[in-house]
C-alpha cells in the first residue's frame, strides 16, 4: 500500500485535518453528543483486538449461556461466532424489555398508505409474537423449518418474521413486489412447509394481488401445507379449504395462548435466508444466524446513525429486502427504539408523502435508497418545502453509489446543511454495514468513508496486489465481521468460490472501487460493470454522477458497447428531469459535460432518452439488462427486474 492514511480524521479544537475534495463537516454538538465521540480511539482499538472489540458489544446484549469463543476460524472461510453461546435474537429484541419500562414504549408505528395508522407498544409485540408463534406451532411448525413469508409492508410482517425466529424456524422473506416465478423458485429452493401472505397490499392507489400470486406460485410448490393470510384490503380472494387461513381467526382463537417460550438457539443457528437483488446474475440465497448477526447489526445501527432509545427511526427500505430485515425489523428493537413503517409509495397521492410523514410523525432519522432521492428530487424543491423537517437530525443511503449531486439535494433540501448523510456500503452477504461514516467524521458527497470498526477493506488489481491510492480495482474485505452470511444456502461449494475463490483467504465483494489519499473508499460500480475504453477503466457510477450533475438530468444509466476503435465505447441512457425536454442539441451539450467533468475519454458516445431505465425491485439499475437490450442478447434472470 502506498500512501499513509491521514492521521486524525475527526474534528479537533484546533481545526480540521486538511483533505483532499469537498468535505462536510459536523457541527461541535453533533460530535459532542455521539455515543462515539471519537472514531480514531475506536477504530484503533477495535483493529487491535478485533474479538474484545465484538465481545464488548455483545455483552450488551443478553445471551442464555455465554460464548467459549468469540471467533472461531478453525474452519475457514466457514468462519464462526460466539461458538458454544446459546442466545436467541427474539429475546433480545422483545422478552428482555417486559419486565422493564421499555414495555410500553411504541415498538413500531405503522402508517397505511390510505392515512390508516397504527401505534404498537412493545408489550403489544411482544404479545401478538407471542401468540402467533403458538398459532405455528399449531399448524406443525418447528425449529429448523423454513417459512416463506410474502407480504406488503404492515406490522403483521414483523410479527410473522419474529414469531418464526422465536420458534428457531427459519424465515425466508420474498419481497412482495416479485412475480408468480420468482416467488415460486423461492418456496421451492427453501422447500419451506408453510407460507405467510396478505389478501393483497395497497401500492400507488391500486392493489397488489398476493394472495392471487400465492396461488398461482403453489400450483407448483408441492412442500407448502398451509397458507395464513392476513386481511389487509378486505377484497375478496380464494381461500382453499383446509389449506389456506385467515391469521385474524387462527389469532382469535381463545385456546392461543399469549405466553409462548422462546427457543434457547445456538449462537450459528441460522435465523434466515434471503435471497439477494440479482443486480448481477441469478440471485442466491444468504444465510444469516442468530448469534454474530445479532450482535453485528445491533453495534452497527447504534453506533452509525446514533440510535438512542428516544429516536424515531424510518428506515424507508421493504422489510423483504436486508436493509429491513436489519433495520427495519430486528435492530431497531435491539436498540429499544422505535421504527416507523410506511405500507405505500413515496409520491402517492402526491410528491410530498414522506415529507408529510417526517412532520407528523416528528422523525429523527431518516435512511433511504439514492434511486428515491433521485425520485422525489425530480420533482423540485417545492414540495418537501412545504413541510416542517426540523426533528430530522441525521440521514442515511444504501444501496447504490449515490450521486454527489443527489447527495447534495438530500443534505440541503432535506437535511437543511444541518444533518449528516450516513452513506452505508453494504451487501445481503455482509449482513450490516460495512464501509461507513459515522455522524462525527468529514463526508465526501459519493463516498461511504472508510471500513466500520473492526474492518479492513483493500482494493486489488487482477493479480492480487494493491493498487496505489486513487486507481480503481477489486474491493475486497480481509477480516471476518459478525454479520458475515455463513454460507450459501444448500450450496456451500458456491460459497468457497464465489466469495473466497479469486484471493486466498480474502472476501470478494463484486464491486470494483477505489481508496483517495485521505483512505476514504468509493465504490465505482459492479466489477462486471466497469468500461475499459481504449485501455482506460472507467466506473459507471462516476459518468452516470456527472450525467447527473447536469441540471437537465434526474437519473442515469451507462453501459459499454463494442466498439471497432475503442474496443468498447460508452453508451449512456439519461431520464430528464421535469419540464425538460430531449433534443439532439441536449444530447451533444451532456456529451460536452460529461467531457469536462471527467476528461474527453469519458464523453458516451451516445445518449439516448428514456422515461424509465430496468431496475431491480429494490431500485438498482440493472445495466446487464439494458447491455443485453442494446445487444439484442437475451436478459437473462431477470425475476427480480421491476415491472
Ligand atoms: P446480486 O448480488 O444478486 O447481483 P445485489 O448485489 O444488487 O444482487 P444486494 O445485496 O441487495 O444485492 O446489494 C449489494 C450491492 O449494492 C453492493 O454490492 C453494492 O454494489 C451496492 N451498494 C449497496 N450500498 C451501497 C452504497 N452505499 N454505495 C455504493 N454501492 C452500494
Ligand atoms: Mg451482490
Amino acid at each position: 500500500m502506498t500512501a499513509t492514511p491521514a492521521t486524525s480524521m475527526t474534528p479537533t479544537a484546533d481545526g480540521r485535518p486538511e483533505m483532499e475534495g469537498e468535505v462536510f463537516w459536523p457541527a461541535p454538538e453533533v460530535v459532542q453528543h455521539t455515543i462515539v465521540p471519537d472514531w480514531d480511539a475506536l477504530a484503533q482499538r477495535a483493529d487491535h483486538d478485533l474479538e474484545g472489540f465484538w465481545a464488548e458489544q455483545a455483552r450488551e446484549l443478553d445471551w442464555y449461556t455465554p460464548w467459549d469463543k468469540v471467533l472461531d476460524e478453525s474452519n475457514k472461510p466457514f468462519f464462526k461466532w460466539f461458538t458454544g453461546a446459546k442466545v436467541n435474537i427474539v429475546y433480545n429484541c422483545l422478552d428482555r424489555y417486559m419486565h422493564t419500562a421499555i414495555r410500553n414504549q411504541v415498538a413500531l408505528i405503522w402508517e397505511g398508505e390510505k392515512g390508516d395508522s397504527r401505534e404498537i407498544s412493545y408489550a403489544a409485540l411482544n404479545r401478538e409474537v407471542c401468540r402467533f408463534a403458538n398459532v405455528l406451532k399449531g399448524l406443525g411448525v418447528a425449529k429448523g423449518d423454513r417459512v416463506t413469508i410474502y407480504m406488503g409492508r404492515v406490522p403483521e410482517i414483523a410479527v410473522a418474521m419474529l414469531a418464526c425466529a422465536k420458534l428457531g424456524a427459519i424465515h425466508s422473506v420474498v419481497y412482495g413486489g416479485f412475480s408468480v416465478d420468482a416467488l415460486a423458485g423461492r418456496i421451492d429452493d427453501s422447500q419451506s412447509r408453510l407460507a405467510i401472505t396478505c389478501d393483497g397490499a395497497f401500492l400507488n392507489g391500486k392493489i397488489v394481488q398476493l394472495k392471487q400470486i400465492m396461488d398461482e406460485a403453489l400450483t407448483r410448490c408441492p412442500s407448502i401445507e398451509h397458507v395464513v393470510v392476513v386481511k389487509r384490503t378486505g377484497a375478496g380472494v380464494a381461500m382453499q379449504s383446509g389449506r389456506d387461513l385467515w391469521y385474524h381467526d387462527l389469532m382469535a382463537d381463545p385456546a392461543i395462548s399469549d405466553v409462548c417460550p422462546t427457543e434457547v438457539m445456538d449462537a450459528e443457528d441460522p435465523l434466515y435466508i434471503l435471497y439477494t437483488s440479482g443486480t448481477t446474475g441469478e440471485p442466491k440465497a444468504i444465510v444469516h444466524t442468530h448469534g454474530g448477526y445479532m450482535v453485528g447489526i445491533y453495534a452497527t445501527l447504534k453506533m452509525v446513525f446514533d440510535l438512542h432509545p428516544e429516536d424515531r427511526w424510518w428506515c424507508a427500505a421493504d422489510p423483504g429486502w436486508v436493509t429491513g430485515h436489519s433495520y427495519i425489523v430486528y435492530s431497531p428493537l435491539l436498540n429499544a427504539a422505535t421504527s416507523l413503517m410506511y405500507e405505500g409509495a413515496p409520491a402517492f397521492p402526491q410528491p410530498d408523502r414522506w415529507w408529510a410523514l417526517i412532520e407528523k410523525y416528528r422523525i429523527s432519522i431518516l435512511y433511504t435508497a439514492p434511486t428515491a432521492i433521485r425520485g422525489l428530487m425530480r420533482f423540485g424543491d417545492d414540495w418537501p418545502g412545504r413541510h416542517d423537517l426540523s426533528s430530522l437530525r441525521l440521514l442515511g443511503t444504501v444501496g447504490e453509489p449515490i450521486n454527489p449531486e443527489a447527495w447534495k439535494w438530500y443534505h440541503r433540501v432535506i437535511g437543511h446543511e444541518r444533518c449528516p448523510i450516513m452513506d452505508t456500503w453494504w451487501q445481503t452477504e455482509t449482513g450490516m454495514f460495512m464501509i461507513t461514516p459515522t455522524p462525527v467524521v468529514g463526508l465526501k458527497p459519493g463516498s461511504g468513508t472508510r471500513p466500520f470498526f473492526g474492518l479492513r477493506a483493500e482494493i486489488l488489481d487482477e493479480a492480487g496486489n494493491p493498487v496505489p491510492d486513487g486507481e480503481e480495482g477489486y474491493l475486497v474485505l480481509l477480516r471476518p465481521w459478525p454479520a458475515m452470511l455463513r454460507t450459501v444456502y444448500q450450496d456451500p461449494d458456491r460459497y468457497v468460490r464465489q466469495y473466497w475463490g479469486r484471493y486466498p483467504g480474502k472476501y470478494v465483494t463484486g464491486d470494483s472501487a477505489k481508496r483517495d489519499r485521505d483512505g476514504y473508499y468509493w465504490v465505482i460500480g459492479r466489477v462486471d460493470d466497469v468500461i475499459k475504453v481504449s485501455g482506460y477503466r472507467l466506473g459507471t457510477a462516476e459518468i452516470e454522477s456527472a450525467l447527473v450533475s447536469h441540471p437537465a438530468v434526474a437519473e442515469a444509466a451507462t453501459i459499454g458497447l463494442p466498439h471497432d476503435v475503442k474496443g468498447t465505447a460508452i453508451h449512456a441512457y439519461c431520464i430528464l428531469r421535469q419540464g425538460e425536454t430531449p433534443s439532439d442539441a441536449l444530447a451533444a451539450e451532456l456529451r460536452e459535460h460529461v467531457g469536462r467533468h471527467m476528461g474527453p475519454i469519458a464523453k458516451p458516445e451516445a445518449i439516448t432518452f428514456v422515461d424509465k431505465l430496468p431496475k431491480t425491485r429494490s431500485g438498482k439499475i440493472m445495466r446487464r439488462v439494458l447491455k443485453a437490450r442494446a445487444l439484442g442478447l437475451p436478459e437473462g434472470d431477470i425475476s427480480t427486474l421491476e415491472e
